[in-house]
């Protein structure tokens, strides 16, 4: 059962509105792809553990913690009975191979984070959480590889799940006993729901402003500004999405209030309301 479920973070939703409004820096770009890559993988998790995993075994997704001035994110979090299971998923692609505790890509020779290093300082770190807020539980942590990625020489690791054990992992899990009535366990999960993190995303953005961004209402579907106007709908002339004119003005404020958070909403819906003005109707509406 998702006692939290997962979101775009507000970063992720930034960096891919200034996407279509600006030209992104190589870094930042990458950046923006590594996080959509990465989050697209983690729903791509949340939908296996909701479709296979017991009713009775509580997860949360996408939790931020901190202690002693460390921050540490676990993108899912299983709580069985006495034992905590925080999952790392990597979306990697590719074919790397397994060298002296390091992952390298085959091609390249070029080394990328090792994923068992993260999971290793989440567990110690959630290790201090729990055992500062007074709960006694077993961290077993995981892991979690997409089905992209192929690992040569991988480590006898039983930390690392790799696709073709996804099901056999899960099948384990519900193998264990049920929650039973979850008292420590809830309270375990509404403490880490309550202690959770949001980071402001407006430091990591790259530097911009209203009037150095590409105008106009964008299609929902593709991201698209090639978008024809009847009297109630919007068409994307890229992909064929449609949508009524209301909803697509109404994301549009949402996406000016989300890059300018200091602007005053009437300045906002004057902006974007232009062209519903344009249409002869009144823009009170919103
Ligand atoms: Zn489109």
């Amino acid at each position: 059962m998702f006692l939290r479920s997962r979101t775009e973070s507000d970063l992720l939703k930034l960096l891919g509105f200034l996407n279509g409004r600006m030209s992104l820096t190589e870094d930042v770009l990458k950046q923006y792809l590594y996080l959509k890559k990465g989050y697209e993988g983690e729903v791509a998790f949340d939908q296996l553990t909701a479709a296979n995993l017991n009713q009775d075994i509580f997860i949360l997704n996408d939790i931020m913690l901190e202690i002693c001035q460390s921050k540490f994110k676990i993108d899912s979090s299983l709580i069985i009975q006495d034992t905590i299971i925080p999952c790392e998923v990597k979306n990697f692609e590719g074919n790397y191979f397994y060298k002296d505790g390091e992952f390298l890509l085959c091609d390249a020779k070029t080394q990328i984070t090792n994923p068992l290093h993260q999971v290793k300082r989440a567990e110690i770190l959630l290790q201090q959480y729990l055992k500062k807020n007074g709960f006694h539980f077993r961290i077993i942590p995981y892991l979690i590889i997409n089905p992209k990625f192929f690992l040569y020489q991988a480590p006898q690791n039983d930390t690392i799940i790799f696709p073709p054990q996804l099901s056999s992992f899960m099948e384990k899990l519900n193998l264990r006993p049920s929650n039973q009535n979850g008292i420590q366990q809830r309270k375990l999960a509404d403490k880490m729901i309550a202690d959770h993190i949001i980071e402001s995303p407006y430091p990591k953005l790259p530097p911009y402003n209203y009037h150095s961004l590409k105008k106009g209402l964008t299609c929902a579907m593709c991201g698209s500004f090639l978008i024809s106007c009847s009297e109630r709908k919007d068409a994307c002339t890229v992909c064929g999405f449609e949508e009524e004119i209301e909803s697509a003005i109404v994301r549009g404020v949402e996406e000016l209030k989300m890059l300018f958070p200091d602007f005053e909403l009437p300045l906002m819906v004057f902006l974007i309301g232009v062209r519903w003005l344009a249409l002869g109707k009144p823009f009170e509406r919103f």
